[in-house]
């Protein structure tokens, strides 16, 4: 199980610390924390406003391209998991996630991001897409490198090593796809079979 945790003012630190959260009692327009002070131990109530909670976490990220590093925050849903090797949409950018940080500035591989301090990533310029192809006797599976924004469509004819696969399905992060489209960063899988000639 994961302990969540919470950044709160504590009264004895006189500052911001992270917070277990012992027990959440929601009502109509607040949520009451029961949090316990990771630094001094002492367990104290919190309450935030719904309003506040639905406009989210803002985490800082830090993210590198070749010898620059640049800082951002961004802001996530309250709900949200990450982990490393995620690849994180950025102002029209995508970053790698490469090490994630909890308020404790420990190193975890993956966490919800109400437990994150900071994320660290690298711009990434390509993804693999992996591609399963049916050659009627068995299926092999082949891995492309494309730019994370390239777009895969079901029923369309994709040349890879001088082959012509149509593409017969597509697994994304959230949906299976029999038909439409999607972006290489979201997929999980193509399927496809090879054809000799284009076919709608
Ligand atoms: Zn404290």
């Amino acid at each position: 199980m994961t302990i969540i945790m919470v950044p709160f003012y504590c009264e004895v630190c006189k500052k911001e610390t992270p917070h277990e959260v012992l027990k959440k009692t929601t009502g109509k327009n607040t949520t009451v924390f029961l949090g316990k002070c990771t630094v001094c131990g002492i367990s104290s109530k919190h309450t935030v406003s719904l309003k506040e909670e639905k406009t989210g976490i803002d985490i800082k990220l830090i993210y590198s391209k070749g010898a620059s590093t640049s800082t951002a925050i961004v802001n996530f849903d309250k709900y949200d998991k990450l982990k490393v090797g995620d690849i994180l949409p950025y102002q029209g950018m995508h970053i790698k996630i490469t090490k994630l940080e909890n308020l404790l500035h420990q190193p975890r591989k993956r966490m919800p991001v109400t437990n994150i301090s900071t994320i660290w990533g690298t711009i990434n310029d390509t993804v693999t897409v992996k591609i399963s192809v049916n050659m009627k006797d068995y299926t092999k599976s082949i891995s492309l490198e494309v730019p994370p924004s390239e777009t895969f469509v079901v029923g369309d004819v994709i040349k890879v090593n001088k082959q012509n696969l149509l593409i017969t399905g597509i697994v994304t992060k959230h949906k299976s796809l029999r038909e439409g489209t999607a972006i290489a960063s979201e997929i999980v899988r193509v399927h496809s079979k090879k054809v000799r000639n284009r076919e709608g």
